[in-house]
């Protein structure tokens, strides 16, 4: 529990430094909320994992995914937000001061608490995943479907994202094949028929993907594993350029679901159209609230709402 004498106070804080942190500290800082904002692990979030992001507004020409969350960063700063390196790891929202952890010694306590800290991909967990990373896998494809025009690409999962991928890659792609570890699809009726419908996908349903193999250039192929652990298991390489993963998300709510409501799948649960959680004062923008869209343009936007929704509380409270 936090000790009294150790407490930093401050009007906002920010948690995460992606594109819903980052707009959140823009508004916020040029609302006088003097916000501080702390960037988590891995500074600028999922997009500086990405090369080229060509579906923001105001970049014509594009922008590689780490020079845009770094023109943010500037920005959020040129405002005046104080912005640190550290990671939040426990809380407790019990009182009317909200009270945040950083790097498990110093604890900060916040009028106002802005949640931003998204949600992981889930991966395979195979070591080439790593490998190939924005050379031929990703978790994204609308941030990188159009880097595979014309090629053959695969998808991993057999749930609606899967799908929806899937159908979004073969209106830009040559061949996709989607992956499935199960005879059926998980995702919805209407999904799996526009699936169906689509003639240049090609379904492997009962396979694994036991490994991805190419050279320093990129993505070659995928070994799969069909019926995985049956006696007819058997092994057989697709030739790809471009590997999807779509088996789900993690959103990183962790640390506040002892105060924080959260949805079947971890995602926070706001009120209606706002930003705002079960405890007053404190609010989420982003991937750690938005099971759905999952874009750096909507998770500005998201940002952007929680900034202005807790400038009104802030102003309703004084
Ligand atoms: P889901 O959890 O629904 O599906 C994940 C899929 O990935 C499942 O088919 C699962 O297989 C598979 N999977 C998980 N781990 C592995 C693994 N290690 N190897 C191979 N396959 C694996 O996640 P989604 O992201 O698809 O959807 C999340 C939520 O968002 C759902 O509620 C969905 O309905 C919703 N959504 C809605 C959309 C829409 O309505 N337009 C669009 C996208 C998402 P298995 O079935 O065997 O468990």
């Amino acid at each position: 529990m936090a000790e009294e004498n150790s407490i930093e106070h401050v009007k906002c804080l920010i948690i995460g430094s992606g594109p819903a942190g980052y707009t959140a500290a823009i508004y916020a800082a040029r609302a006088n909320l003097k916000p501080v904002l702390y960037t988590g692990m891995q500074m600028g979030g999922q997009l500086t994992t990405t090369t080229e992001v060509e579906n923001f507004p105001g970049y014509p020409e594009g922008v590689t995914g780490p020079v845009m969350m770094e023109d943010m960063r500037k920005q959020a700063e040129r405002f005046g937000t104080d912005i640190r390196f550290g990671v939040a790891d426990e809380v407790d929202f019990t009182g009317s001061l909200h009270k945040v952890r950083i790097d498990g010694e110093k604890w900060i306590e916040a009028d106002a608490v802005i949640i931003a800290t998204g949600a992981t991909a889930k991966y395979l967990g195979i070591p080439a995943e790593e490998k190939f990373k924005g050379v031929g896998v990703s978790a994204c494809a609308t941030c990188d479907g159009f880097f595979y025009r014309g090629k053959d690409v695969a998808v991993v999962g057999g749930g609606d994202t899967a799908c929806e991928e899937a159908t979004y890659l073969a209106g830009i792609c040559n061949k996709v094949y989607l992956i499935v570890r199960k005879p059926y699809l998980r995702a919805s009726k209407a999904m799996q028929e526009k699936v169906n419908k689509t003639p240049n996908i090609e379904v492997l349903f009962e396979h694994n993907t036991k490994d991805l193999f190419g050279t320093d250039m990129g993505l070659e192929g995928a070994r799969l594993i069909y019926k995985m652990g049956t006696p007819e298991e058997k092994e057989h390489d697709i030739k790809i350029d471009g590997f999807f993963l779509a088996i789900g998300h993690t959103p990183n709510t962790e640390v506040f679901k002892k105060y924080i409501h959260t949805d079947g799948q971890g995602y926070i649960l706001t009120e209606g159209r706002s930003s705002r959680t079960n405890v007053p004062g404190v609010f989420a923008a982003g991937d750690v609230m938005d099971p759905d869209y999952r874009q750096g343009i909507t998770s500005a936007g998201a940002g952007c709402r929680a900034a202005i929704d807790a400038e009104r509380y802030l102003t309703e409270r004084c």
